[in-house]
């Protein structure tokens, strides 16, 4: 889990960033010290870049369970470090967020650090794929645990400190912000990830019901749903040039996403750029939930 407070500078100069820089990517455009407003965040590592992959470190068996925190600490440590060179501000903290007392920690952590939290990005997921009649209630569970029980959570903490702030001290239009991380397969079931797809389902529910709820307080609640995005998670899809080619088949964009796709987006929903927008899923995904086997048929 990382937290990071950076700095967001003012319409103006955001917008000149913006004609100046084409390709704006995340802790590189905001970290101007003019102008500028700070902007705590709790983010959780995203599925892309350094951090990520962490993910693949995990999953190699062969390592034991001392060695694979080592290497998530010095990933983690790694990606902290590369933010704090650009000049943000950032710590890490260790929670499983399907533990209510982690989650608690992270958030009083974040609030020790930075003073308050601003903004939620609830990206923790996994895959544990299985058929239905071959799937343990562990993999189950645990899938339903992560995805979406610690979104469910991280809002709700996100949502009690956004209350408790000082309404004067808000450094934002919003009084808070929250990135939930759906799929795509929030729409398009998944045969073979039973639980991955339901999971992804109640994001999107967990999105809009929370938004209708606290809009009144004027705190935004949106998802984000990527599609196929070249991270760790999905390797097997993309990993060799077979795969890559039947993966493209479902991707009437014709690329892959890269995680700057997803981080764009993330960043977006999250500013007062987007501060008309609430309950909503932004889908980054090429077109894939656009149904692409009925783009010369039916
Ligand atoms: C999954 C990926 C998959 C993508 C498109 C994502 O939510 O995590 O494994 O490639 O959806 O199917």
């Amino acid at each position: 889990m990382i937290a990071v407070q950076h700095h967001v500078p003012s319409a103006v100069v955001r917008r000149r960033e913006r004609e100046q820089a084409p390709e704006p990517r995340l802790g590189r455009h905001d970290m101007r010290q003019e102008a500028a407003h700070a902007l705590s965040w709790v983010c959780q590592p995203a599925a892309g870049g350094e951090i990520p992959m962490v993910g693949e470190q995990l999953r190699n068996r062969s390592l034991t369970p001392e060695a694979r925190r080592c290497q998530l600490h010095i990933k983690l440590g790694r990606g902290i470090l590369s933010f704090q060179s650009k000049g943000g501000r950032a710590i890490a903290v260790g929670a499983d967020v399907t533990k209510e007392e982690d989650v608690l920690r992270l958030f009083d952590r974040t609030e020790a650090a930075f003073g308050r939290v601003d903004i939620l990005v609830s990206n923790s997921g996994v895959q544990k794929d299985a058929p239905v009649a071959e799937m343990t209630l562990d993999d189950w569970n645990s899938v339903i645990d992560t995805n979406l029980t610690g979104q469910f959570l991280c809002a709700r903490e996100a949502v009690r400190r956004f209350r408790s702030r000082s309404k004067g001290a808000r450094p934002s239009r919003s009084a808070g912000a929250i990135v939930t991380m759906s799929s795509v397969h929030e729409v398009i079931p998944w045969a073979g990830h039973v639980n991955y797809a339901s999971a992804k389902g109640g994001v999107s529910m967990l999105t809009r019901t929370l938004a209708q709820e606290v809009a009144g307080e004027g705190i935004r609640v949106n998802a984000v749903a990527p599609g196929a995005i070249r991270t760790p998670i999905n390797k097997d899809a993309w990993g060799t040039e077979e795969a890559l080619a039947e993966l493209l088949k479902l991707i009437l964009y014709g690329r892959i996403g890269e995680p700057e796709d997803v981080a764009r987006a993330v960043v977006w929903l999250a500013s007062d750029d987007a501060d008309y927008v609430t309950g909503t899923t932004l889908f980054v995904d090429g077109g894939m939930a656009l149904y692409p086997e009925f783009r010369d048929n039916g």
